[in-house]
């Protein structure tokens, strides 16, 4: 039998799309909701929920996510289409991609909307900090200017077909690590999708002995 979830009551206030994909929602806040960056909230409306972690700081008024419209996929369609006003349910967050200080130097990598646990803990005060993100196109780099300003590094590397002249890295995060990561010991935080925490976990085991990972798989 499955265990019972603890929910609480909240609406949806705000939405804005940061991409053609991409939009950040926002929900109203239960009092006496307590969250820590890098958690995850399950979103349940009527017989269907999934998992989403905010992009918001524990300390914001509100939650806000950042979510991806997947084509036909179910719950990302109603969330960018629903009215405000909508009643939906949250549960307790939980889980632990949260930040641990340590002496290695932190190194977030995340891809899409991956970036969300990040924004949450640059926003709860984390420092010291480098950040790569991986999109496809530059158009996806949400919160560039709030990131840029807050990580130590920031490096958005780009791996879809583009034209335009960026300075940005083209290529894979991966690719990002093994060209210009001095050999360390770091503690990794990895964000996204399954791939990409596959492959940066293979990575880590070769290149960068010492390390911790932690991740959070999306899809
Ligand atoms: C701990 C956790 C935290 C998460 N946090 C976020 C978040 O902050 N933002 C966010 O956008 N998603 C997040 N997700 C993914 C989210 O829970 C849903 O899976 C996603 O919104 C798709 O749901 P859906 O009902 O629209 O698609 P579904 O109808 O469930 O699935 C349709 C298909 O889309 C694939 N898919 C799922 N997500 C993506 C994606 N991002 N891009 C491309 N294909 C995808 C699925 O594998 C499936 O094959 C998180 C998942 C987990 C487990």
């Amino acid at each position: 039998m499955e265990a019972e979830i603890k929910t609480h009551a909240t609406e949806l206030i705000g939405r804005r799309w940061l991409s053609k994909r991409t939009f950040e929602i926002k929900f109203s806040k239960p009092s006496s909701y307590r969250i820590t960056s890098g958690q995850r909230i399950r979103i349940y409306h009527q017989h269907s929920h999934r998992e989403y972690t905010p992009v918001s700081a524990p300390g914001d008024r509100d939650i806000r996510f950042c979510i991806r419209k997947v084509d036909g996929g179910k719950f990302s369609t109603l969330l960018s289409s629903t009215d405000m006003g909508t009643r939906f349910s949250i549960s307790v967050p939980d889980g632990y991609f949260t930040f641990k200080p340590s002496s290695r130097p932190p190194i977030f990598v995340a891809t899409g909307t991956g970036i969300a646990p990040f924004c949450s803990m640059a926003g709860s005060g984390v420092t010291g900090f480098t950040l790569i993100h991986g999109v496809d196109n530059p158009q996806d780099l949400y919160y560039q200017s709030k990131l840029e300003a807050d990580a130590d590094r920031y490096i958005p590397c780009i791996s879809g077909e583009y034209q335009a002249e960026t300075s940005y890295f083209r290529g894979r995060v991966t690719d990002w690590l093994q060209r210009h990561l001095p050999a360390a010991a770091y503690d990794f935080y990895l964000c996204g999708r399954r791939e990409m925490i596959r492959d940066v976990t293979w990575l880590v085991d070769e290149r960068f002995p010492g390390s911790l990972i932690y991740s959070e798989l999306f899809y």
